[in-house]
């Protein structure tokens, strides 16, 4: 029976191969690795008394879709489903709308995903298993609305789901499944049912942790075995999948690009990425504080797991999903459009993305046109390509959890997005690298940076130091390497040699970055109205100005960003940085006596502050020893009232805690930033910030610039080899990024002078500009130079 299923499945796919076979792709290709352009409308239970299959099929057709995702089963299913408890879409009537879609897709050619959702289940199904479902510790059902939780752990994930899956293979043989919330429940929530305690004693040999508690093993222990279990839910549905429906016949989840996101829900995007040929990620529009460089980014970070050669789908939104969720109404189509191609630029196969199959709103099937068209025509040149990058920064999915615990969007996830941010103005090409990669991927980068990497294991110390010593660069922040792999803190920083700087007494407490440093008199409190007075949200309330500032800081802030976005932050500690040399009293200004009379020249990362001595910071910072052999480039200064103005004056002018460290380790230049300017520039990006942090990845790269780009304007580049090419995306940004409104025209730019750098096996004698299409003028020499007149949305040049 299985082999006659199997024979079949193999059948279907050679006629699906053959149909797109004619569009110029090699057969043989699995629909995973052949599929560059994907589509899915999210079915509403309404949706089968409306679903327009055949207008549909001409929309696939206009955007050159290769593969469509149709909602299958799960909560409600698409289809007569023999299971009685797989309850049927209120509107279904005797309508098989799965059956018709994946027969649709079929006959054009096409893959079909099967969308699957595990994560909760009516009161019916609750009634006739109640077994199969989650636990409070007090033994009550874990409900979310009028739905049930079933347990990750039951046989509803290990009998029942199966069951669908095998019987949508037998009826269907769609190419493969997705599950948009296959993880289970959040880490906020343990689940006590009775499988959950037996597995947990038979695999740990103790009972179920209390309360979620970081400082206590055994919850860690839980996170870590909840962790695994997720690996084995994706193992198990693999293995019914291709069993069922042949080796290729592939489940893939779904995960989320916000890292924090994948922390909560146990999905280890590293593990996981070993697991499967083809990743598909959720992460619809830019949120408030992002910018569009997240999304290429945020594909350039799971290339790096997934590898260069693997697909990366990611859904993108044509409803207005960026400042509010309208589901049915459109987004500005230049919106849509910039979130699709800085996607695109990093390497993520665009899967555009509809909520219900009809829609009042028509203007929303208009925007993925153009982008699925320019697509479809230049598309070689948009897969199986290497980065080409001078800087990795660094972020880590367990420093998120040990670390970052019940704040990890504020400790781990805002520094790593702030640093990447400031990076992204200097036009120097920075890719993300996962902590234990960093071995791997020594050889092609110059630096590496370290953006709050709080919690990290003796051997990625090791690995961090080793690139350092054989003489790689290094910039570090906050507290990077002060906690070790369970985020208890070590007696000093696990990279303190690198660095040049030594813990002074035992580590801060978690958050101390958010609340004033000890020792700042008259920070809070002070006068009418208080320094933050009038500031919401976890600044100011109950801490006290004076001493002990760490004490209890995690409380109002932890709940503060447990649901917050990244432009959600703790009220600012109006605390400033103070730089060295100082410089002031031969500066154009008023003069007064004892003014400091410096001498020496300031450290080329201070570069473009020669008319101040003071920037502003908004953190906190700690005393640390530092090594002889290092230089401090500024000292906090701590915060004084900001109102009423009479009162604005420094209280204290001077400490001797270091915001920046600089010097070298073995062959390699270090920048150790105590100051967490990254955090800063996350959660609100002051333009020196910017700077500073730009001006240490300047210094630290010295001439490791595999390209240069002159002009005014906000734009991201990323270069790319493939073969003997050289592929550089430009996207533009101006006038986009860092603005809450959603975008509805594009501000062009240019000219832009461009010069790559010509690798071996380059020759530079034809470039290629494929969103323009008009010959570009050039020089070539050891690099090839040219200007780009105008950029308005984006360009792709192709060199070769
Ligand atoms: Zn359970």
């Amino acid at each position: 029976m299985a082999a006659t299923r199997r024979e079949f499945m193999i059948t279907t796919g050679a006629a699906a191969l053959g149909a797109s076979a004619s569009k110029g792709q090699s057969a043989g290709v699995p629909w995973y690795a052949r599929c560059y352009r994907w589509g899915q409308t999210n079915i509403t239970e309404k949706d089968p008394e409306r679903y327009d299959v055949e207008w549909w099929r001409e929309q696939w057709k206009r955007t050159a879709l290769q593969g469509v995702e149709m909602n299958a089963g799960g909560i409600v299913a698409y289809y007569p489903s023999k299971f009685p408890l797989h309850r049927r879409a209120q509107f279904l009537g005797n309508r098989d709308l799965l059956g018709e879609l994946v027969d649709a897709a079929h006959r054009d050619g096409l893959a079909a995903l099967a969308r699957m959702d595990s994560s909760r289940l009516a009161e019916d199904f609750f009634r006739a298993h109640p077994d199969w479902f989650a636990r409070t510790a007090g033994g009550q059902p874990v409900r979310t609305g009028d739905d049930y939780i079933p347990c990750i752990n039951s046989p509803h994930r290990e009998e029942y789901i199966p069951g669908i899956l095998r019987e949508i293979i037998e009826r269907y043989r769609p190419e493969g499944f997705a599950d948009n919330s296959w993880a289970g429940m959040g880490r906020d929530t343990i689940c006590y049912c009775d499988n959950c305690a037996r597995r947990f004693r038979d695999q740990k040999g103790k009972a179920l942790p209390k309360a979620a508690d970081w400082k206590d093993p055994v919850y860690r222990d839980w996170v870590r075995w909840s962790y695994a279990r997720r690996l084995e839910i994706w193992e198990l549905n693999n293995r019914v999948t291709k069993a069922a429906g042949g080796p290729d016949c592939i489940w893939v989840g779904s995960n989320h690009a916000v890292l924090a996101s994948q922390s909560n829900t146990f999905r280890d995007t590293r593990e996981i990425a070993k697991r499967t040929p083809l990743m598909l990620m959720d992460n619809q529009s830019r949120k408030d504080g992002g910018g569009f460089w997240q999304n290429t980014d945020d594909a350039r970070y799971v290339h790096g797991l997934v590898g260069w050669n693997n697909f990366v789908l990611e859904s993108m939104a044509m409803y207005q999903h960026g400042n509010g969720y309208f589901r049915v109404t459109s987004n500005p189509p230049a919106e849509a459009r910039l979130w699709m191609l800085s996607g695109i630029a990093g390497g993520f196969q665009p899967k555009y993305h509809h909520i219900g199959a009809d829609s009042l709103d028509r203007r929303m099937y208009q925007t993925a046109v153009p982008v699925m068209q320019w697509h479809k025509k230049n598309e070689r040149y948009l897969v199986n390509r290497t980065p080409v990058a001078t800087a990795g920064v660094v972020w880590s999915q367990s420093s998120f959890d040990f670390y970052g615990r019940d704040s990890a969007v504020v400790l781990a996830e805002t520094p790593y997005r702030g640093m990447l941010h400031a990076l992204y103005r200097t036009r120097i090409p920075c890719l993300p690298i996962h902590v234990d990669d960093i071995e791997g991927e020594a050889d092609r980068l110059a630096v590496l940076v370290l953006p709050n990497v709080g919690s990290m294991s003796d051997q990625q110390c090791a690995d961090v130091r080793r690139f350092v010593e054989r003489g790689g660069s290094l910039i570090a922040t906050g507290v990077t390497s002060l906690y070790d792999g369970d985020g208890e803190p070590r007696a000093d920083f696990g990279l303190a040699s690198v660095f040049g700087a030594h813990l002074q007494g035992p580590a801060p407490d978690r958050m101390f970055a958010m609340a004033a440093a000890p020792g700042a008199e008259g920070a809070r409190g002070r006068g009418p109205g208080g320094a933050a007075g009038g500031r919401a949200g976890g600044g100011g309330g109950g801490r006290g100005g004076r001493g002990g500032a760490a004490a209890g800081a995690g409380g109002p802030t932890s709940a503060l960003f447990a649901s917050g976005g990244l432009g959600r932050g703790p009220a600012t500690v109006h605390s400033y940085l103070r730089l060295r040399p100082e410089l002031r009293a031969s500066v154009f200004g008023p003069h007064i006596s004892g003014e400091p009379h410096d001498s020496g020249v300031r450290h080329p990362t201070l570069a473009g502050f020669e008319e101040t001595d003071l920037l502003p910071f908004g953190g906190s910072l700690i005393a640390l020893g530092v090594d002889p052999d290092r230089s401090v480039l500024c000292t906090y200064v701590p915060p004084f009232p900001q109102l009423p103005t009479d009162a604005v004056w420094m209280r204290q002018e001077r400490t001797d805690l270091p915001g920046l460290i600089v010097g070298s380790y073995g062959k390699g230049k270090v920048a150790f930033l105590p100051a967490d300017l990254d955090r800063r520039y996350g959660l609100d990006p002051i333009p020196d910030h910017g700077r500073l942090l730009g001006n240490l990845l300047r210094w630290t790269a010295g001439d490791n610039l595999p390209f240069t780009v002159e002009g005014t304007g906000i734009f991201g580049t990323y270069l790319y080899r493939q073969e003997n090419r050289l592929i550089l995306h430009l996207v533009n940004a101006t006038g986009a990024d860092n603005q809450k409104a959603l975008v509805e025209e594009y501000v062009a730019i240019g000219p832009l002078k461009v010069t790559v750098k010509l690798p071996d096996g380059v020759k530079g004698h034809s470039l290629k500009p494929l969103v323009s299409e008009r010959p570009l003028r050039f020089r070539v020499a050891q690099s090839v130079a040219f200007e780009i007149p105008q950029l308005i949305d984006h360009e792709v040049v192709v060199i070769e």
